[in-house]
């Protein structure tokens, strides 16, 4: 069938004060007839608005069978309407798995951390969130080895040196972390 859209090896950053933010680093998907693609702004965006347009996308997916990629950073709206998650960073695929196993047991130090990021019910008052330190690097000076090792908690001198692969850990469960080395069947670039 052929493809309505095409995008190769898109790219964007944005500037910052102190560097240059990669938002999208080499991503390619194309869209068939009767696939719908839906790209879900930030926190700020019209929560409102957000899920009327969401009722909306999940009525159409009903009634016409179709398939719907979203992509955004709004861990609820993910929770809310993916089967299957795909997790980037700076560009980059590190984990994907279905969405409960993802939301039960992420195996990428950056997932985890994004989990980490998620108000709780049962949280304190005054009880700060967890963020991951550090900023996304500059498409023009990623770091040597693997592009999170500055921001990762639990980063060796491996990391220094060595992009990991993705690594199978269950079910369609893939991370790219050396972590999860021991975890692995079967590897991909
Ligand atoms: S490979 Fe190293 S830097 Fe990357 S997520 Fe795993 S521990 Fe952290």
């Amino acid at each position: 069938m052929k493809n309505l859209l095409e995008v190769v090896n898109l790219q964007t950053a944005f500037k910052t004060d102190e560097s240059e933010v990669v938002s999208v680093d080499d991503v390619s998907f194309a869209l068939k007839p009767g696939e719908t693609i839906g790209i879900v702004g930030e926190s700020g965006c019209g929560k409102s608005v957000q899920a009327q347009i969401l009722d909306m996308m999940k009525k159409l997916r009903e009634e016409t069978g179709t398939a719907i990629m979203l992509i955004t950073h709004d861990l609820g709206v993910i929770a809310e309407m993916a089967d299957k998650v795909i997790v980037m960073y700076a560009g980059q695929v590190v984990e994907e798995a279905d969405v409960y196993t993802l939301f039960e047991s992420s195996k990428h130090p950056y997932t985890q951390g994004l989990m980490t990021s998620i108000p709780h019910i049962d949280y304190e008052a005054n009880e700060r969130l967890v963020s991951i330190a550090g900023n996304v690097p500059s498409l023009k000076r990623m770091p040597k080895g693997y592009r999170f090792q500055t921001r990762c908690s639990y980063v060796t001198d491996r990391c220094l040196k060595e992009q990991p692969p993705m690594f199978l850990s269950g079910k369609d469960h893939w991370s790219r972390c050396w972590l999860n080395e021991a975890d692995q069947k079967v590897t991909t670039g």
